[in-house]
């Protein structure tokens, strides 16, 4: 094992795509804490921005702050619950904005040693060797379908019910993330995106992008062109963290 100090870079870019009035996507960052999140609300427009920006807001402030000796991941698991109790709250006390919700996937750098957390659909994926891999497993309906063998792939991405997610951040009382646990090595890129991306671009075309040897700002503009360009049916996020020696 090599005792080579891992540095990470990152770059976001959000946009409201092609045919939604309002973007419910958010992001939010800090290379220096370990820190990536994405949310993608839902509840209708203002509700759907309050909940993801809530979700941002809560796990950035929390773990940005952070002060005891417990892991970063321990801390991002509590941070999590936070949102989820801050966003199901805020829903509670208005009748506007009850059943708001946001999907949540996370990525957590301590040196090598990396975490994706996820709820919902936001996907956390690696590519490494030029070879993309999703990290996540998505919460939905129609993935569900896929692994008990009731539902193809094909048939899934044409499925009325593919918006169906099963686990949300501000839903219900309390919520559990799935969370992996990676060991990074240099070169490796982290993708963290909302499903306006990976909706329009197959994992094949975010691969042939991701592979390009370009500055991680110009790897987002060029997925979200791309996600535009086959429709921007829905608000698209990416962010991109690299490691390097
Ligand atoms: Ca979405």
């Amino acid at each position: 094992m090599s005792t080579v100090v891992l540095h990470y870079s990152a770059a976001a870019l959000t946009d409201r795509g092609r045919k939604r009035a309002s973007n419910e996507d958010a992001f939010g960052y800090s290379a220096e804490h370990g820190i990536y999140v994405v949310c993608d609300g839902m509840g209708g427009a203002a509700a759907g921005e309050i909940a993801s920006s809530l979700a941002v807001d809560e796990m950035m402030r929390l773990l940005t702050q952070r002060a005891g000796d417990s892991s970063i991941v321990t801390d991002a698991e509590q941070a999590a619950a936070s949102a989820n109790q801050a966003i199901f709250s805020r829903a509670e006390r208005s009748q506007q904005l009850n059943g708001m919700g946001t999907t949540l996937v996370a990525l957590l750098a301590e040196e090598r040693r990396v975490w994706m957390l996820n709820v919902g659909d936001s996907r956390g994926y690696r590519l490494r060797n030029a070879r993309l891999e999703q990290i996540t497993i998505d919460h939905s309906l129609v993935e569900e379908q896929i692994r008990m063998g009731r539902m193809s792939q094909s048939e899934a991405v044409r499925s009325p019910l593919r918006n169906v997610i099963t686990r949300a951040l501000g839903t219900q009382n309390s919520v559990t993330p799935d969370v992996f646990e990676l060991e990074a090595e240099p070169g490796d890129l982290f993708l963290l995106c909302s499903d306006g991306l990976t909706r329009e671009l197959s994992d094949t075309r975010i691969e042939s992008i991701l592979r390009e040897s370009a500055p991680l700002e110009e790897l987002c503009a060029q997925l979200v062109a791309a996600a535009n360009q086959a429709g921007g049916h829905d608000n698209i996020t990416c962010l991109l963290v690299r490691a390097q020696a």
